[in-house]
């Protein structure tokens, strides 16, 4: 299994254009992507920390690069039976949804969409290229998991049971969501009138959308069954646009909340142990410690995770921007050599609020 970590910084928007800007990409080698992300010290404006990522995406990338660059790739992967998972990690309010679902308009459609239109295409593409006469079928599952409960969101709100589905082990060693509904899709049109469909119900489930979504994991699985004369290769690609990162318990603290806070941050950091274990190699994955890596089986299907950083630049983030490049950067523990051989990364401590920050050399740019 391999596993990519990248950060995206989103631009500002109109009504931050007065802001003070604190988060920006390293200096790429020309022809290069940047690989780092700097961010000065809470503490100390002159000193600056610097991340490292498989890749830094800034402010002027488009959907269609971020497309291109981290998902595109890996549908030939999917299509050959690997398993492919695409997350949005990252602080509320920094793009996750804008990356993964996008806009409306051609040129703003994230991640979701485009991911759909490529594996028709080339559902398609096969399907008239192969002489063994091969059928591509694709479905979807959309659900969310919200403390740490399993919801449809493809059935009506109406529908829904308070305690959520529950999961069941296949034979195979695959947890699967019991009693959860997969719809064939034949086309980008038919796909799109289930996701709007879908995320309709996300809304009137709820009556404060934004709270909401941002306390709660969105999964939508494509699985795609390839049918020959004389096999069937099932794969899945799983894009999710994950609960905000930031420590709720700092601002909120009714009852509710800390709830949801307590299964976010276990959720959250259950992942990141799990990308941390899978980029080391290791053996034992800790997938079962939380239903949505159970779900995802993360670490025991052969297959490609790429986790999505989303920042925002601004210095109202500063803490939680912290927090979240040290556990996604901790998650990806490559070395990254500058000219003289020197290892860029260096570790966040764990506790920013605890006057642990500790002095990082500073580095002169390349
Ligand atoms: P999140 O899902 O992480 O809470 P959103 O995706 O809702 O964040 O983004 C917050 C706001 O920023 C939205 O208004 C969104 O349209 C805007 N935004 C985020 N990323 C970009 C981007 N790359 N380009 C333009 N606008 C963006
Ligand atoms: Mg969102």
């Amino acid at each position: 299994m391999s596993v990519r970590v990248v950060a995206r910084i989103r631009p500002l928007l109109e009504k931050e254009l007065n802001k003070d800007i604190i988060v920006r990409a390293g200096h790429a080698e020309p022809g290069k992507a940047s690989t780092t992300v700097k961010i000065p010290s809470p503490k100390n404006d002159a000193e600056e920390f610097s991340f490292a990522f498989n890749a830094v995406y800034d402010q002027s990338t488009s959907q269609e690069t971020l497309f291109a660059s981290e998902v595109q790739p890996h549908l030939k992967s999917l299509f050959q039976g690997y398993d492919v998972t695409i997350f949005a990690y990252g602080v509320t309010g920094t793009g996750k949804t804008h990356t993964m679902r996008g806009g409306m308009k051609l040129a703003d459609r994230g991640v979701i969409p485009r991911l759909l239109s490529g594996v028709f295409r080339r559902g398609k593409k096969i399907a008239k290229d192969t002489e063994d006469n091969t059928t591509v079928k694709v479905s979807l599952s959309y659900y969310e998991i919200y403390n740490d409960k399993v919801f449809d969101l493809l059935e009506p709100p109406e529908k829904r049971t308070p305690s959520g589905l529950p999961l069941r082990a296949e034979a195979s060693g695959r947890t699967v969501v019991a009693g959860l509904s997969e719809r064939a899709c034949d086309d980008l049109r038919d796909f799109e009138k289930l996701y709007v469909e879908a995320n309709n119900n996300r809304v009137t489930a709820s009556t404060k959308l934004n709270a909401h979504s941002s306390r709660s994991h969105a999964v939508l699985r494509v699985k795609v069954t390839q049918i020959s004369e004389d096999m069937i290769k099932e794969s899945t690609v799983s894009a999710i646009d994950l609960a905000g990162s930031e420590d709720n318990r700092r601002t909120d603290n009714d009852k509710e909340r800390l709830v949801e806070s307590a299964a976010i941050n276990k959720s959250l950091f259950v992942l990141s142990q799990c990308i941390d274990a899978i980029s080391r190699g290791d053996k034992r994955i800790p997938y079962r410690e939380s239903k949505m890596t159970r779900i995802l089986s993360l670490g025991q299907n052969k297959g490609i995770t790429v986790m999505i950083l989303n920042l925002a630049p601004l210095r109202s983030y500063h803490l939680d921007t912290l927090s979240s490049l040290s556990v996604s950067s901790r998650a990806k523990r490559i070395e990254v050599r500058e000219i003289e051989n020197e290892v860029v990364f260096k570790q966040m401590p764990r506790s920013l609020s605890t006057n642990t920050v500790r002095r990082q050399p500073l580095r002169p740019l390349a």
